[in-house]
């Protein structure tokens, strides 16, 4: 089996320079992880990762600028002609055990003892791109050619040292469309309680990259018959999986959907650790998921999209469209009514607070909040009247609530 990508002219410069300065220096040096799987599987790498017998401090000494990212993980930095090239020194232990850092990494000499730390065999293949000496002890390149995601050596084992390994396989047979090997799927029930002691931080990691997906659909799917999705997310709503692999493949919608029906969204979101204004705008999509009905008036919608706020009625009618609760004709409706413009906000009014306040004769008070409501009213109903003019008119007929 060989591969088209798996040469030297794929591997930057710069990297190739790091590995020959180890391997002069009289260490052994390979490119290991994400970047030899992706080579295999001819996809152009994200990054190449260097593993080294090379200690961080001999990095230091071969290099000239050298950042010490993870030293006591045995990770350092090199920048070389502007690319930064991470170089790890091999090692026996992954970077965590049930959830928390080990007390003490081992480093070893032995690029074996290194791969056999490593989740998946298709991420424990180390390639030397200047001999071309391959080292798969596990049958990694196979099972990629059958595209099977399978732990390296037992899997209960592996995923007991390290809860997240559960989620990240189902997250890798998800992004690459891979299945699961049997013996890895059945050991995923079975360490659930591992995994529930995973950092939130690092299961959403893995999981945001399996929700915008293209097979999105299968990998939930997955995830909620091995029982990993029960215990991050146990309030998805199963029947909105099919949608969810429909629609766009944005974070927002996507998790709109699977969070529709709940009354407080905003707060899963946190706890998934999702950065707040992601968490901002799925909730407000979750809470005004519902359409104006067919029969709705043009200013019946203009008042439904000034609440949901303009800007999110594109993402709303994607998650409608997504799950084919989207009636005939809306969407052409809702386009042509922003294409013209209208106010919808408080802020678009053609008269601004202190213009307000000096027709009323008032500074701030109450009573230029009810104006601004009445006009807001007004202008949702009749966008044409939204001139100084018409607005002053307006208040003149206005009776301030008592
Ligand atoms: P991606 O392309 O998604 O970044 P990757 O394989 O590069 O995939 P990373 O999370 O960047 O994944 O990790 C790099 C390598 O480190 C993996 O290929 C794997 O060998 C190893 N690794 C990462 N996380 C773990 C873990 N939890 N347990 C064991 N090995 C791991
Ligand atoms: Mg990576």
């Amino acid at each position: 089996m060989s591969s088209k990508l798996l040469t030297q002219e794929t591997v930057p410069p710069a990297v190739l320079e790091v590995i020959k300065g180890l391997q002069a220096g009289g260490f052994r040096a390979f490119l290991v992880g994400g970047c030899v799987r992706d080579m295999l599987r001819e996809q152009p790498p994200k990054d190449f990762d260097v593993a080294s017998s090379a200690l961080p401090a001999d990095v230091q000494r071969l290099f000239k600028k050298v950042i010490p990212t993870g030293i006591e993980h045995g990770t350092v930095t090199v920048v070389l002609r502007g690319l930064h090239v991470e170089v790890t020194t091999f090692r026996a232990e992954a970077d965590y055990v049930d959830g928390r850092r080990p007390s003490k990494v081992e480093f070893h000499d032995d690029i074996e003892a290194d791969l056999g730390r490593r989740d998946f065999t298709m991420n424990a293949i180390a390639w030397d791109p200047i001999t071309g000496q391959k080292v798969d002890p596990f049958g990694g390149e196979a099972d990629l050619h059958r595209q099977v995601v399978r732990c390296v050596r037992d899997a209960l084992e592996r995923f007991s040292e390290d809860g997240l390994r559960p989620l990240r396989a189902v997250r890798f047979a998800t992004v690459l469309d891979f299945t699961l090997d049997p013996g890895t799927e059945a050991a995923i029930p079975k360490t659930l309680t591992v995994f529930r002691k995973v950092a939130a931080e690092r299961v959403h990691q893995e999981f945001v990259k399996l929700l915008v997906a293209p097979s999105a659909t299968r990998g939930l799917t997955l995830l909620a018959s091995t029982g990993l999705l029960g215990e991050f997310l146990p309030e998805a709503s199963l029947a909105e999986l099919d949608a969810v692999g429909r629609a766009p493949r944005d974070e927002v919608i996507r998790m709109a959907l699977l969070l529709l029906g709940q009354t407080q969204p905003r707060e899963v979101m946190m706890r998934l650790k999702f950065p707040n204004k992601l968490a901002e705008d799925t909730a407000a999509l979750v809470l005004r998921a519902s359409l104006p009905p067919p029969s709705a008036t043009d200013a019946e919608l203009r008042r439904w999209l000034s609440k949901l706020e303009a800007a999110r009625a594109a993402a709303l009618l994607a998650l409608h469209e997504a799950r084919g609760s989207l009636p005939a004709g809306l969407r052409a409706r809702v386009e042509a009514i922003l294409a013209s413009n209208p106010p919808l906000t408080t802020r678009q009014l053609a008269l601004d607070g202190k213009a307000l306040m000096a027709a009323l004769g008032t500074g701030p008070s109450p009573a230029i909040g009810h104006a601004t409501r009445h006009l807001l009213e007004l202008v949702l109903e009749a966008p044409e009247r939204n001139t100084p003019e018409g607005l002053l008119t307006a208040l003149k007929a206005w009776t301030p609530p008592a």
